[in-house]
């Protein structure tokens, strides 16, 4: 069904080398709406030559005004965009709530403190810097830190805002320019992020936004032999064809791939508190976000109390149309993923995994429409099976009982992801021996989804390359140069 003509927002230009530019592939794709199924904006999208001319504009900012400028002018441009998408955060978490059916509130608190991030990667930008290397009387030995050079940025659309922020800000602070090809379900923030930083005044070029398909665009930007580095947030499975189409010119890459974390709750904690933490984490973002707690392991003392708990707040949380204050949880972000969702909890029933709340899609009143679906809860699951083995990416929670640490770590480490963790003890000792001994990239103790401008995140295992955030995310756009000097 399609929106009455003239109704859908229109964003028919792609931000190239500082000007709004119609593209010269592709053309207009309707944005859906995930609340109502219907389009609510016409995008316009780029292709290989769009790309091209991306490249080129990047890779001319780079090699003029970007690289020469100093790191304290290239924070004071950083700062300003700091301060825009402070004043900006509001309407843009709209966008983002219109376009991924993220609850408005979540959106604005996720999007209020992206802020965060140019600031805080600007007060780094004059700062990189290398060591000197002890030789002997003779020779001087000294290292600086270089930007890569042109970095082709590509996020998925579970959290557009937060993955594009990521990668910009350290890239911007390193020195490098970026062509970002943002997902093609959301892609609307990612030229309104162009817009903020047009009235920052970087330099054309500097930032470039090509919205597009990924077997187009995004492939298209992969392969370019003028890109330097990408930096990716998606599947494993797109990671994969990125390393080969990528392999021509042996670009850097880093990534940013799925979780299924375990969120081991032992009897010893603060039940209450693990609850609250693991049953939102469970339904944040729909359940579409990498970071979430999906698989619950929980000792076997408590497990019947965290199971009745759960299904309890399964019920209340509040499903409804995202821009609704009022609204926990919005529909999923896509159709696709819809079915994709609803198939999982169809597999749940059929391994024999125990539902104990939700288990289908929502249709009521308003939400006839939409992609919909209650907050769900499998209960005595086994690790082996596939709920608890793939990344389902909706709000379906897996509770998984174990006894004593030897099993928590034996099932929390069985699996091919590693991205997050989170354990609740009291017991001081244990916190520091079982998060030791987890194969993930950050474990959460007695917290989970505590994640700052300044803690590295990243994955171990098939969840990633690479760190995001904190001191470590700048090494993703920059190389080390060594200089040996004879006297
Ligand atoms: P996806 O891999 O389908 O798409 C991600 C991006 O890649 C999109 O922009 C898409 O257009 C592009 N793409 C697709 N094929 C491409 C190709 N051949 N060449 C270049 N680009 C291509 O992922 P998704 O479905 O958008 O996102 C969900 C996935 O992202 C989940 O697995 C989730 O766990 C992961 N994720 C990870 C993190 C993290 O920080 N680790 C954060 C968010 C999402």
């Amino acid at each position: 069904m399609r929106a009455p003509a003239g109704s859908l927002v229109r964003y028919d230009r792609l931000f190239v080398g500082g000007e709004w530019v119609a593209p010269l592939d592709g053309g207009l794709v309707e944005s859906i709406d995930p609340a109502t199924g219907l389009p609510w904006a016409e995008v316009g999208f780029g292709g290989p030559r769009d790309i091209d001319r991306a490249v080129a504009a990047a890779r001319e900012a780079f090699e003029g005004p970007w690289r020469r400028m100093p790191g304290w002018e290239r924070a004071a441009l950083l700062r300003r965009l700091a301060d825009l998408y402070r004043e900006h955060a509001g309407e843009m978490a709209v966008l983002e709530s219109r376009d991924s059916g993220r609850a408005i509130r979540e959106a604005r608190a996720d999007l209020g403190a992206h802020h965060h991030w140019y600031q805080w990667f600007a007060s780094l930008a004059d700062k990189i810097s290398g060591r000197t290397i002890p030789m002997d009387d003779t020779v001087h030995c000294f290292t600086t830190r270089v930007p890569v050079g042109v970095v082709g940025a590509i996020t998925p659309w579970n959290a557009p805002m937060l993955t594009t922020t990521w990668k910009v800000a350290p890239a911007l602070a390193a020195g490098c320019t970026v062509v970002l090809k943002p997902a093609e379900q959301t892609p609307v923030t990612a030229l309104e992020l162009a817009r903020l930083i047009e009235k920052a005044g970087f330099p054309p070029g500097v930032f470039n936004v090509v919205p597009g398909y990924g077997r187009d665009a995004g492939a298209r930007l992969v392969a370019h032999p003028g890109v330097d580095k990408i930096a990716f947030t998606g599947e494993g499975r797109t990671a994969k064809t990125i390393l080969r189409n990528g392999a021509d010119n042996l670009k850097r890459f880093s990534f940013e791939l799925g979780g299924k974390a375990p969120h081991i709750i032992f009897a010893d904690a603060d039940v209450d508190q693990a609850v609250n933490a693991a049953t939102s984490s469970a339904w944040a973002v729909c359940g579409q976000s990498c970071a979430l707690g999906s698989r619950v392991l929980v000792e076997r003392p408590i497990y019947d109390r965290v199971v009745a708990a759960f299904a309890e707040r399964a019920r209340k949380v509040r499903v409804g149309m995202p821009l609704d204050e009022t609204t926990h949880m919005g529909p999923q972000a896509h159709a696709e993923q819809l079915d994709k969702t609803l198939s999982y909890i169809k597999i749940g029933r059929s391994e024999g995994a125990e539902l104990i709340a939700g288990g289908g899609r929502l249709t009521d009143g308003p939400l006839a429409n939409g992609y919909f679906v209650a907050p769900t809860v499998f209960a005595n699951v086994a690790n082996e099976m596939r709920i608890a083995r793939e990344e389902i990416f909706g709000p379906v929670a897996a509770l998984i009982p174990f006894s004593g640490e030897e099993e928590a770590v034996a099932i929390a480490n069985d699996t091919t992801y590693g991205l997050t963790a989170g354990l609740w003890t009291r017991d001081v000792g244990r916190a520091h021996r079982v998060s030791a001994r987890i194969q993930a990239g950050i474990v959460w103790v007695n917290t989970y989804r505590y994640i700052r401008w300044s803690t590295p995140y990243g994955g171990f295992k098939a969840s990633g390359w690479g760190r995001e955030n904190g001191l470590e995310a700048l090494d993703n756009f920059l190389e080390t140069r060594t200089t040996v000097v004879s006297t």
